[in-house]
């Protein structure tokens, strides 16, 4: 079932007070495995006879599900748990619950400060959220945040309708990068088993769903805790014979776990997006050491001349920090000398702040926040101009869209992404009139006649 279809009045469910009791309010913070987890708890609540509504009043379950990667998000849940207060007291019989990497990092703090909780669920547990909330009924108070394995159907989720769907295949990190929270709040790697991912990515065929992007912490590590010669390069070529499946794509990735296997399999699979998320996050040996990302330089340089001389046209996309403790000068005109070398088809970029519980947290904070919101504004301008030239490049190019729908910001368009993930534009009907929306979860080809720094426009070829 879809999270439309759970979206209702629940005018059906036996009530306390004026609340139907089964009743589920669910906030997601956080990056794109918190939203898969989401739709995994509303799928085994469904299951279990909840109904999902969209206000806190309607709600007999206030879920709110946490992202610790920084500290705006964990500020903004502890401002909504102070909210909260009032209205427990008020309606006593409202259960709140928290899950997610907050809940995971922070259980015990949590319980303490905040009497009026009743479940704190981390981020393996969460796929046992009706039993755990048929426990709350007898226990009054449940926490539970051990880590688990991936087990059979518990992981499937429901899903936004539209052209793709996000697929977990891994979950947690073996990496311990001095600066991230994750291998704390998700634990060690754990892969998935291909037949499972195959079931699911069949079942979502089946409902529709078009292009499929496989996601993991660092999914490019995928198989090697599963013992049986399992990568992602093998799961890439399984899922491709999938028929319905019009393209499919993953994320992130970690440099050190793309292997040539991986790359000479995209670059021979055609339904397999020309698209690379990997972050280099900087550019200095030096910093690159103290955060513990275990390549150097050079070793990300010749990963982008692997991935080139397979793949001319492949989309490399990168993460950075700026910022991070003993960030000299040098150290950031080499991480602006990396951009310039690589030119990426996009870039993150982020102002280091040390997250409690990392090993990082530990060195002196001592890039002053006015230098590192300059070097962050630097790469950023840096990376629209690499853009702006690299999208005025694509003049006249024609690409093969996957059509998701239309555009967020123009109805009069419909919006898709090219085999590389570039984000493209095009008119909803054609210059005769004709409507355009049979396109939609269908590969078109688009001829591209101009461009913003973010966008590339064009028109369907005919
Ligand atoms: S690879 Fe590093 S940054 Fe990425 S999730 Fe693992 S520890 Fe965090």
């Amino acid at each position: 079932m879809r999270p439309d279809a759970l979206v209702t009045d629940a005018l059906d469910e036996p009530a306390i007070g004026a609340v139907p009791a089964k009743t589920v309010y669910i906030e997601t913070f956080g990056c794109q495995m918190n939203i898969n987890d989401t739709e995994v708890v509303l799928a085994r609540l469904s299951e279990a006879g909840w109904t999902r509504v969209d206000s806190i009043d309607a709600a007999g379950l206030v879920l709110y599900n946490t992202c610790s990667v920084r500290d705006n998000a964990e500020a903004k849940v502890r401002g909504r748990l102070g909210a909260l207060k009032p209205m427990k007291r008020a309606r006593p019989s409202l259960r709140i619950g928290i899950m997610g990497c907050m809940a995971q990092r922070e259980k015990d703090a949590l319980l303490k400060n905040y009497p009026h909780v009743d479940l704190v669920v981390g981020t393996d547990q969460f796929v046992h959220m009706p039993q755990l909330l048929e426990r709350l009924d007898e226990t009054g108070r449940v926490a539970a945040t051990d880590f688990g394995d991936f087990e059979d159907r518990a992981w499937d989720a429901v899903r936004e309708p539209g052209a793709n769907a996000y697929v977990p295949v891994m979950r947690g990190c073996n990496y311990n990068c001095t600066y991230c929270i994750v291998p704390t709040t998700r634990g060690r790697e754990k892969s998935r088993k291909p037949e499972l991912v195959e079931e699911e990515v069949r079942r979502l065929i089946d409902q529709g769903f078009v292009q499929v992007t496989l996601v993991g912490q660092t999914v490019d590590a995928y198989g090697k805790t599963l013992g049986d010669g399992s990568t992602l390069a093998k799961l890439l070529r399984r899922l491709h014979e999938v028929p319905g499946l019009k393209r499919l794509r993953f994320i992130t990735s970690h440099p050190k776990d793309i292997t040539d296997e991986l790359l000479d399999t995209m670059a021979e699979l055609p339904r397999v997006a020309k698209h690379l998320h990997v972050p280099a996050q900087c550019g200095s040996d030096r910093i690159l050491r103290l955060m513990g990302r275990r390549y150097t330089r050079d070793d990300y340089l010749r990963f982008v001349e692997r991935a080139r001389a397979r793949m001319p046209d492949v989309e490399l996309l990168s993460d950075f920090i700026v910022g991070f403790p003993r960030e000299s000068d040098d150290d950031f005109a080499q991480t602006v000398s990396l951009m310039e070398q690589v030119r990426f088809g996009g870039a993150y970029v982020f102002m280091y702040s040390p997250r409690p519980g990392t090993p990082s947290s530990h060195l002196p904070d001592d890039v002053p926040h006015e230098v590192k919101n300059a070097r962050c504004t630097h790469l950023l301008s840096l990376q629209v101009k690499h853009q702006a030239e690299f999208n005025s490049a694509q003049h006249g190019r024609i690409h093969q869209v996957l059509v998701e729908g239309p555009s967020k910001s123009d109805e009069a368009m419909l919006h898709g992404r090219s085999l590389g993930n570039l984000n493209i534009v095009f008119p909803r009907s054609g210059s005769d009139g004709a409507d355009r929306d049979h396109l939609v979860g269908s590969i078109a080809p688009i001829r591209i006649d101009r461009s913003t720094g973010l966008t590339l426009f064009g028109d369907l070829l005919t």
